[in-house]
């Protein structure tokens, strides 16, 4: 293998949601064009890496390239598909720069899916849902991710049973409940798992109540302070790659 024919030559990280195979030309969006050329000024010839969650990961050398057009040439497989059956995060969208943390750093951990759950105190009640896709890729792209977490529709409160697998234990972060600590449940519960972190200002009582009371849910303790939702977020998503997830492997 040559220098440049090397997984390590590749100077980008890409999804595509076209499928992947050698030989087989792919178009990339404009936008896609557009970082390749005037933010990373790669030329004809570089190489990039391509994703799309099912053909595992591919080296391409971009053959066509101008300001809003590119074309890439998938030529070797670097990484088999993985599909781990990652931890999932129910959340009460947050104001704008905390939930994109929540999104990137979510990703990053590894979670398959991401649910908006609108609670009463939920802030934020609309969800740019197109924009929270986009910050998935990006993220998914950075870190290397074989795949791109799932972010579904919003859903209440009282609708996230309906789109919960029953299979799948909802450890529901509860403050000030003295409520099992997180590492302590999940040693409990074996399997898959997701956590519920509420809004900013708390779930109201009888939404605790209610949730709490589902056969799916466990409530969980996230230690003795009061956590941001972000901060919550990410330390559930922590332990439970830590201790029942991918990071044990
Ligand atoms: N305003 C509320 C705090 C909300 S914190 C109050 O003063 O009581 C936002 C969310 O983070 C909560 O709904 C809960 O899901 C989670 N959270 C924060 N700290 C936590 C802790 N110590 N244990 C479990 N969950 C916590």
């Amino acid at each position: 293998m040559n220098d440049h024919a090397s997984p390590q030559a590749a100077k980008a990280r890409l999804f595509v949601p076209a499928r992947l195979s050698a030989g087989q030309m792919l178009d990339l969006t404009p936008e896609q064009a557009r970082r390749l050329a005037s933010v990373l000024r790669l030329k004809v010839g570089d190489r990039i890496k391509l994703f799309n969650g099912v053909d595992g990961e591919w080296v391409g050398v971009i053959e066509g390239l101008g300001k809003s057009s590119a074309r890439v040439l998938p030529e070797t497989m670097t990484r088999e598909q993985t599909t781990p059956n990652g931890p999932w995060l129910a959340f009460a969208p947050l104001k704008k720069s905390r939930l994109d943390m929540v999104i990137e750093k979510a990703t990053e951990l590894g979670v398959a899916r991401l649910i908006p759950v609108i609670t009463k105190r939920t802030e934020s009640k609309r969800v740019n849902l197109e924009r929270l896709r986009a910050q998935t890729v990006e993220a998914a792209e950075q870190c290397e991710r074989m795949d791109v977490p799932l972010v579904s529709e919003p859903v209440k409160l009282d609708g996230l049973g309906a789109v919960w697998p029953e299979e799948r234990k909802l450890f529901v972060a509860a403050e000030r409940l003295g409520a099992t600590p997180l590492a302590a449940a999940i040693k409990q519960n074996s399997g898959p798992g997701g956590v519920l972190v509420g809004p900013e200002g708390g779930f109201e009582k009888g939404e605790l109540d209610w949730i709490l009371k589902q056969p799916i849910s466990v409530g969980i303790g996230l230690g003795p302070r009061i956590l941001r939702a972000e901060t919550a977020a990410i330390a559930a998503l922590t332990l439970l790659q830590a201790l029942s997830g991918d990071w044990k492997e």
